[in-house]
């Protein structure tokens, strides 16, 4: 499906795809090659908000499972999402893209906090938005997160890369074959219960007509690619 011209997009990138070859963490080579994909990204004209989540440091349901209070893991969770945010900052900086990061959790001494208009005249100025902290809330995720920025921000879509090149009718590990949707409605996705992004943040795209892309981030040079519909991936949308 070509896609329509996009002047402001939300790049959502999960937690783990900062570790790289790592088990966990953040490894520093692989996210200085994920900032160069975002630097060609925005090299195409496009303004560019992105978020990511936490799960190579903290998953608050993790924490929970060993007997944490849910809530108090799912801060601990966003202050994850918080290290990441300054590491990608970090690795965009060294390759001489402006970047600034806005935590729905105050931080002062760290990062702004949200604020619109703020985020706004960043991207006006060219410089790259990014989103710490989700929502700002426990029981929520940075799939949600990312859906609110890409409404409030008015994005023309929600780019989301993970490890997967897009969204498939069964598990693609699996199942040899598993069939992947080039298109796929949003209404689909929820009564099925794809793995795209959580029920909440498919609602709110759904809601505020934002298409979903799904396509995998570990292929080197894919975000230009799946910008200019040359991708392999596949979009939720009506
Ligand atoms: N989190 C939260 N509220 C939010 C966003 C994130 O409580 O609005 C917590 C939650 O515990 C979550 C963790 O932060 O598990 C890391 O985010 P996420 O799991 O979305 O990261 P990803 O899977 O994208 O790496």
């Amino acid at each position: 499906m070509t896609l329509p011209k996009m002047n402001r997009v939300l790049l959502k990138l999960s937690g783990e795809v900062l570790m790289g070859d790592q088990q966990s963490g953040i490894d520093p080579a692989f996210v200085l090659e994920l900032a160069k994909e975002v630097k060609a990204a925005k090299e195409t004209g496009l303004e560019i908000c992105l978020v990511i989540g936490g799960g190579n440091i903290f998953r608050g349901m993790a924490g929970a499972a060993q007997g944490m209070d849910r809530a108090q893991a799912d801060y601990m969770g966003m202050l994850a999402t918080v290290m990441n945010a300054l590491a990608m900052q970090s690795a965009l900086e060294q390759i001489g893209v402006e970047t600034r990061v806005q935590s729905a959790v105050q931080m002062d001494q760290v990062c702004e906090p949200v604020i619109r208009r703020r985020a706004e005249r960043h991207l006006e100025k060219g410089r790259i938005v990014i989103f710490a902290a989700g929502v700002g809330a426990p029981y929520f995720t940075t799939d949600s997160g990312a859906a609110l920025r890409a409404a409030e921000m008015k994005c023309d879509a929600l780019l989301k890369g993970t490890s997967v090149d897009g969204v498939y009718d069964s598990d693609p590990k699996k199942n040899a074959d598993a069939k992947r949707y080039e298109t796929v409605s949003y209404g689909k996705v929820l009564a099925d219960d794809l793995k795209v992004m959580d029920a909440s943040a498919v609602a709110l795209c759904r809601d505020n007509d934002i298409p979903i892309v799904v396509f995998s981030i570990r292929e080197k040079g894919n975000v230009a690619k799946v910008l200019s519909g040359e991708g392999t991936q596949t979009v939720v949308t009506d």
